[in-house]
């Protein structure tokens, strides 16, 4: 039978997450701990550790068929790979970062200047956009003490809080790009291998639905009803059940996590009691 293998980095900040979802999706995963691989044993799926540099390329050689990776380390490598979905966690921007006494306005500040990086190339591209010519340092890391040693006046580097370069006293001063986690996939993947890619993006999607709506119960009068129904587009149209009390009803449905709170208040002046709100595992629309 066919299985598909799926590079995660080993270890680092997408791992935990990469094995979550994983989780999430219903798929349990039968490793030993520092093993470079490992099987799924309720889902055709292989599991091959790997540094996250490495992933795009290795899924674009079909080492691998797919692969967990930051969109910075996709965009930067330049392989040919497919991107099949954004996935929503370890986000973080790759950004300028200048000493923070530095009255930065624009990126034109940086016209002849010297940038310490590890990604050259999505620095370049974006300062022949900006018609910026500065000279790029390519390092491997520590990027952000370049400027206190002498060896550039700004960097570019991934930043999500911004401590870091905080306490390297420089500040961020400009975002170059978002990055979030991504699927992606060989591009010649064969027709069976694509049938379990899609298996797997339809529990991945579930996972990611539920995630954003949240499963709401509420009691109320009879008479607020249709009131009640336009303010909770939620799937089709909720479920309403008779309560024992005489004109009143009970109604399921769900709500957008980004509205709830707002929601609420009107559920509430609409003549709603009695709410309940629990989060959803999975949802398939
Ligand atoms: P490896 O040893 O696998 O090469 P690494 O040191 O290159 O690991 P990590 O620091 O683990 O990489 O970061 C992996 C990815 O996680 C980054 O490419 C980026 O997409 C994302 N990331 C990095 N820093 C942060 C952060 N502070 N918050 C959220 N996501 C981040
Ligand atoms: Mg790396």
């Amino acid at each position: 039978m066919n299985v598909l293998k799926i590079a995660i980095q080993k270890s680092g900040r997408l791992s935990e997450d990469s094995l979550k979802l994983i989780k999430e999706c219903g798929i349990k995963l039968n490793n030993g701990k520092g093993k470079l691989k490992a099987t799924a044993d309720n889902f055709p799926l292989e599991f091959l550790f790997l540094r996250d540099d490495d992933i795009p390329g290795y899924v674009e050689d079909g080492v691998a068929d797919l692969g967990i990776v930051g969109e910075n380390v996709l965009v930067e490598k330049e392989n040919d790979v497919e991107l099949v979905k954004k996935l929503g966690f370890s986000k973080c921007r790759l950004s300028i970062g200048v000493d923070r006494n530095w009255d930065y306005k624009n990126i034109h500040e940086l016209e002849g200047k010297s940038i310490a990086t590890s990604y050259p190339k999505i620095l370049g591209n974006y300062l022949k956009g900006k018609k910026v010519n500065a000279e790029i340092h390519e390092i491997s890391g520590s990027v952000e003490i370049a400027p206190s040693i002498g060896l550039a006046e700004a960097v570019c580097d991934i930043v999500s809080s911004g401590s870091t370069l905080l306490s390297n006293g420089l500040k961020e001063a400009d975002v170059i790009m978002r990055s979030e986690a991504v699927l992606i996939a060989q591009n010649a993947l064969s027709a069976d291998k694509r049938n379990i890619l899609n298996q797997l993006i339809f529990r991945i999607n579930a996972v990611q639905e539920g995630k954003q709506n949240k499963y709401i119960l509420l009691n109320a009068p009879n008479s607020a009803i249709d009131e009640i129904i336009s303010l909770l587009p939620g799937m089709k149209s909720p479920t309403i059940l008779p309560l024992a009390m005489e004109g009143w009803s009970s109604l399921h449905s769900v709500v957008k996590e980004d509205d709830f709170w707002e929601v609420i208040e009107k559920l509430k002046k609409a003549g709603a009691e009695g709410i309940l709100v629990s989060s959803i595992e999975k949802m398939i629309l």
